[in-house]
C-alpha cells in the first residue's frame, strides 16, 4: 500500500522560491571584484536568478547542458547558480586554483557550454576558451563600465546580458534527480574525477547541514561561508542558507585576516566556515591589532585537520565555539561534525578539546563504517583504524563518466581514501589518508597524529609527515618541517617537545627542514610531490 502524501519533487529553485517568500529582506552582502560592499536580498535574488534562468534559455541552453562557473562567493555567483539550476542546467564549479591545464582538461571532460566568469579569472579563460570546442559562451560577472578589452569572441558583459531578460519566467520542473550541480576532485593522484550533484541530494543535503547537531544555522544567524562555492559548494551553505533564510554574507575573492575581520566585524557574523589556513590568518590578524570578536557564535573548520591550538585559542581567547567537521566533495560535502552529545556534557579543557580534536559523528543521512583491507567491519572503540566508507543520499554513487569504479561497491558503499577510528559514542577521527599511511613493520602508522602533534611546537609553522624506504621497517617515518619565521628549532628540540606525546615507535627517524610544503589546490599538504622530493633521501637509522 503506498502512503497518500504529495509528490513535492525536491528541486533547488524551491529553495529560493522559499527564501523570497518568506525571508525576502534578508540581506546578501558581497564584497565585490570591483571592490565595494554590494548588498542585495532574497527577494531581489530570485528576481535576478529568473533573468539569467530566462537569458540562458534564449541562448539556447537548457536541461542537462553544464555551464561552468569560475568565481569567488559572491551574490552574483549564487544568482548564477539558481539560474543554471532553474532550467535544469549543471552549475559546474570550476577551482581556479587549479592550474590552466587541469581546467583545460576539467571543461573538456564536462563538456562545458558556457562559463560565468571573475574579472579576476578573466584571464585565465582567455588561456583555456580556445581549447574547449564545446564551450558557446563566456559571460563576465561584471558591468559594461567594468567590463575588460578581451581576445574572446564570445565574452559578454553579465549585467548587460542579464539587462535583456524581464525576468518573467517559470522555473522549469523535472525529476528531482536531475543533475544541479558538478564539481570535480582535485586529483591528487590521476586525473580529476567529476561529482555530479542531483537536486534531490542537494536539497536533503542542506536539510542535513541545517540541523541542530550539525551546523545548527537558523534565519537569526548571519553566515559568513568563507570557504569558496568551488570547494565542494561552499560546503552547503548557498542552499542551506536559503533553506532557512540567514543573512548571507560572501568574502569575494579576498580571505586574508584583516579583509575577512573587517565583514565580521561590520555584519556581526555569528556563524562562519572554511579549512584551517585561513583561521591562521584571522588569528594572526587578531593577535597583532588586539582585536575581538564580539558577534561570532560558531566556526566550522574542516577540510583538513584542525589543530588543536586553533580549537583552544577560538574558545578561550575568544569565546568561540569550534565545530571541526569532515566531509569530501564526494558527499556534497559533509560527513561529520564535531558537536558536543550529552555523554560529554560538563567536559572541559583538555578532555574537552580531545573530543574536538576527532571529526565528529554522522548527521541523519550519513551513514558510516572502517573495514579493514578485506571489507570485514573493524569495531567502534576509539582506537582500531581501518578504511572508512560511507552511504547516504547526497553521496556519490559513482564519478561522472565511470572513473574510479573500485571506491563503490555492490552494498552501496563509497570508500573514502581515508582511514580512520569511530568511538563508543559514533566519533570518528581521521588518522590517514590511505595512501599515506606509514606501514611501519606490519603495523600502520598514523601521519597526521604525528603532524598535529608537531605543529604544537611554538617554533614549527607547518609540518608533514611522510613514510621514507627502511631496510628492516619497510618505511620509517620523516618529519617534514617549516620553521616559524626568525625562529630556529632543532631536531632535537622538536622531538624532545614530542618525545613521550606519542607511543615511541611512532617517532619520526628524523627531521628535514624546507623553506615550503607544497599544497593542493584545496590547501592540503601534497605528500605524493613531498615523497617525490624526498625520493632520495635516507635516513640516519637506515
Ligand atoms: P580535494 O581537496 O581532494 O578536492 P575534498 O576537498 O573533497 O577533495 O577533500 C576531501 C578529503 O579532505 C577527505 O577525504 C579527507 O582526507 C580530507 N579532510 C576533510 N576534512 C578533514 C578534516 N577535518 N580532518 C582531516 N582531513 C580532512
Amino acid at each position: 500500500m503506498l502512503g497518500l502524501m504529495q509528490e513535492w519533487p525536491l528541486l533547488c529553485h524551491k529553495l529560493i522560491d522559499h527564501a523570497a517568500l518568506q525571508h525576502g529582506d534578508r540581506e546578501i552582502i558581497s564584497r565585490s571584484i570591483e571592490g565595494p560592499i554590494v548588498r542585495t536580498n532574497y527577494g531581489e535574488l530570485r528576481s535576478r536568478s529568473l533573468k539569467v534562468a530566462q537569458r540562458l534559455e534564449r541562448d539556447g541552453f537548457g536541461l542537462g547542458d553544464r555551464i561552468a562557473t569560475l568565481a569567488w562567493n559572491t551574490a552574483r555567483h549564487l544568482e548564477a547558480w539558481y539560474g543554471i539550476m532553474g532550467i535544469g542546467a549543471v552549475y559546474h564549479t570550476l577551482n581556479p586554483r587549479l592550474f590552466p591545464e587541469q581546467i583545460l582538461w576539467i571543461m573538456n571532460h564536462a563538456e562545458d557550454r558556457a562559463v560565468f566568469v571573475d574579472l579576476t579569472f578573466l584571464p585565465l579563460i582567455e588561456k583555456v576558451a580556445g581549447g574547449v570546442k564545446s564551450l558557446k559562451q563566456v559571460i563576465v560577472l561584471t558591468d559594461k563600465a567594468h567590463m575588460p578589452a578581451t581576445s574572446l569572441p564570445n565574452a559578454v558583459a553579465y549585467e548587460e546580458w542579464l539587462g535583456e531578460a524581464d525576468g518573467d519566467f517559470a522555473w522549469k520542473s523535472f525529476d528531482e534527480n536531475t543533475a544541479a550541480g558538478m564539481c570535480y576532485t582535485s586529483g591528487t593522484t590521476g586525473d580529476p574525477k567529476g561529482v555530479l550533484y542531483s537536486h534531490r541530494s542537494n536539497v536533503l543535503h542542506a536539510m542535513i547541514a541545517c540541523m541542530p547537531d550539525a551546523m545548527g544555522i537558523s534565519s537569526r544567524d548571519v553566515v559568513l561561508p568563507v570557504v569558496p562555492m568551488f570547494h565542494a559548494n561552499a560546503w552547503g551553505l548557498g542552499q542551506s542558507a536559503l533553506m532557512i533564510g540567514a543573512k548571507l554574507v560572501m568574502p569575494g575573492g579576498k580571505m586574508d585576516g584583516a579583509s575577512i575581520y573587517e565583514l565580521l566585524d561590520s555584519e556581526k557574523v555569528t556563524f562562519t566556515a572554511a579549512v584551517p589556513t585561513v583561521w591562521l590568518m584571522l588569528l594572526q590578524h587578531l593577535e597583532e591589532t588586539g582585536k575581538k570578536l564580539p558577534h561570532l557564535k560558531k566556526v566550522v573548520i574542516g577540510g583538513s585537520a584542525c589543530p588543536r591550538a586553533m580549537t583552544q585559542k577560538f574558545q578561550d581567547n575568544y569565546g568561540v565555539e569550534v565545530i571541526h567537521a569532515w566531509g569530501m566533495t564526494e558527499m556534497s560535502p559533509l560527513g561529520t561534525l564535531g558537536t558536543m552529545k550529552p555523554v560529554h556534557d560538563g567536559l572541559e579543557g583538555n578532555a574537552r578539546l580531545d573530543v574536538q580534536q576527532k571529526q565528529g559523528h554522522a548527521p541523519f543521512g550519513v551513514e558510516m563504517k572502517v573495514t579493514d583491507d578485506n571489507n570485514v567491519d573493524r569495531p567502534w572503540d576509539g582506537k582500531t583504524f581501518g578504511r572508512l566508507k560511507v552511504r547516504g543520499p547526497a553521496v556519490a554513487r559513482a564519478y561522472y563518466g565511470g572513473a574510479g569504479k573500485e571506491q563503490f561497491d555492490e552494498e552501496g558503499w563509497f570508500d573514502t581514501g581515508d582511514v580512520a577510528h569511530i568511538d563508543a559514542s559514533g566519533y570518528m577521527q581521521i588518522t590517514d589518508r590511505a595512501k599515506d599511511v606509514i606501514k611501519s613493520g606490519g603495523e600502520w602508522i598514523s601521519t597526521i597524529d604525528i603532524e598535529n602533534l608537531a605543529v604544537g611546537h611554538p617554533d614549527v609553522a607547518e609540518a608533514a609527515v611522510i613514510g621514507v624506504a627502511h631496510p628492516k621497517w619497510d618505511e620509517r617515518p620523516l618529519l617534514v618541517v617549516v620553521r616559524k619565521a626568525g625562529k630556529e628549532p632543532s631536531k632535537d628540540d622538536i622531538l624532545g617537545y614530542m618525545n613521550g606525546k606519542i607511543a615511541k615507535w611512532w617517532m619520526p627517524d628524523d627531521v628535514a627542514f624546507v623553506a615550503e610544503i607544497p599544497h593542493t589546490a584545496t590547501g592540503k599538504i601534497q605528500k605524493t610531490t613531498l615523497r617525490q622530493q624526498f625520493q632520495d633521501y635516507r635516513l640516519p637509522t637506515a
